[in-house]
């Protein structure tokens, strides 16, 4: 028994049948890059990199210090940042770590501290905005990137990548193609310049579902990773990996006109048993799930949240549910779950998951 009663279990099993499942999909020589940032979306990024380190080729992060983190827990394959600031590429540079240069300012800027810091062939990753508007260079800028780089020594194309704006969505098929082929025109451009061959990468989990014919080198997979897929089917073959458990620490009986909880936000109209769960909106349980709208299961049966969910703890209506203090509460164990909370919080799987806070003690089970 460990002494944190809340724990967030990764499914070491379900993450490496989550991996084959997006392998299956593709060449053999296709590359997988792991993406595991935000915690590996709310889990553990140290857990779940050293678990999949032999497993894959490539991870990413979305900024530094998560990359140092993996470092120092002695991560060893490549990773890449994709959204580094200027202010730390020193740290980028001192931890091994790829930057995404997504800019003429950051170019520069590594291209100077390359020099500084007297570095040959530094991977670094070149990324193209082709219509997400978010981050990265313009088509446009190929040939004055071209000749910023031209002769230069201290750095190399690791690769070139772009990032779709809606995979998931067949409607938006045409514009999904026509960023497809823009990211084409860029790779032939810097084909043309280059006498080695970067690493071609542009569909995240969903591209690789809906658009196999661009998965090109490599392929970033994140919520795939984590069970999700872009729809009931697939996901349905896909494994949940994190399943977050409680227990029932107190049970109080609700006389009819008494309140639970803060504001009295929920006042019983009959005699009702509630459980008190040591798990709240500071551990990731949002409050747009209180008042009934979010739910614990006990033994097997759903037990709606009483009132507003407070910082630490959510009361649970378990009126009709046989059950004692000490017995286990399940916040969600499957897809299905995490899926029915997120549309209950009127957000999506990837911020349930990412909800998770680092209080919340994390374990992997493989
Ligand atoms: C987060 C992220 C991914 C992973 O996306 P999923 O939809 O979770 O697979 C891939 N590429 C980039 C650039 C990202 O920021």
């Amino acid at each position: 028994m460990n002494n944190h009663v809340t724990v967030l279990e990764i499914d070491g099993k379900a993450l490496e049948h989550n991996l084959h499942h997006f392998k299956k999909k593709l060449k053999p020589t296709t590359k997988i890059l792991a993406v595991v940032k935000a915690f590996s979306y709310g889990s553990d990024d140290v857990l779940v990199a050293q678990f999949l380190q032999d497993k894959i080729d490539y991870f990413a992060v979305a900024y530094a210090h998560e990359g140092v983190a993996l470092r120092e827990a002695t991560i060893q394959k490549p990773i890449l940042v994709l959204h580094p600031q200027i202010a730390n590429l020193q740290t980028v540079i001192d931890y091994c770590l790829e930057p995404n240069l997504y800019s003429f300012e950051i170019l520069n800027a590594f291209l100077q501290m390359a020099k500084e810091n007297s570095l040959t062939a530094y991977p670094v990753h070149l990324k193209f905005n082709t219509g997400l508007n978010r981050l990265g260079f313009l088509p446009s800028d190929v040939p004055k990137i071209i000749d910023e780089l031209r002769g230069n020594q201290h750095v190399k194309i690791q690769s070139l990548f772009s990032h779709l704006v809606a995979s998931e969505d067949l409607n938006e098929s045409v514009f999904t193609h026509r960023q497809i082929e823009s990211f084409k025109n860029i790779v032939q451009e810097f084909d043309a310049f280059l006498t080695y061959k970067p690493i071609l990468h542009i569909s995240n989990t969903s591209g690789t579902i809906n658009y196999p014919e661009a998965q090109f080198d490599m392929v970033r997979i994140g919520i795939g990773l984590y069970g999700f897929g872009n729809d009931a089917i697939e996901t349905s073959q896909l494994k949940n990996t994190h399943n977050l458990v409680s227990i029932i620490s107190q049970i109080h009986e609700i006389e009819p006109g008494n309140s639970v909880g803060y504001n009295r936000a929920f006042i019983s109209t009959k005699k009702t048993r509630s459980a008190t769960i040591p798990i709240g909106h500071a551990d990731g349980i949002s409050r747009a799930l209180g008042n009934a709208k979010g739910f614990v299961t006990i033994n097997h049966q759903k037990a709606p949240i009483l009132g507003n969910v407070c910082m630490d703890m959510i009361m649970v209506d378990v009126t009709n549910i046989d059950c004692k203090e000490g017995d286990t509460a399940i916040i969600f164990n499957h897809q299905k779950t995490i899926q029915e909370l997120a549309d209950a919080a009127g957000t999506i799987t990837y911020e349930i998951l990412t909800g998770i806070s680092h209080r919340v003690k994390k374990v992997l089970k493989d």
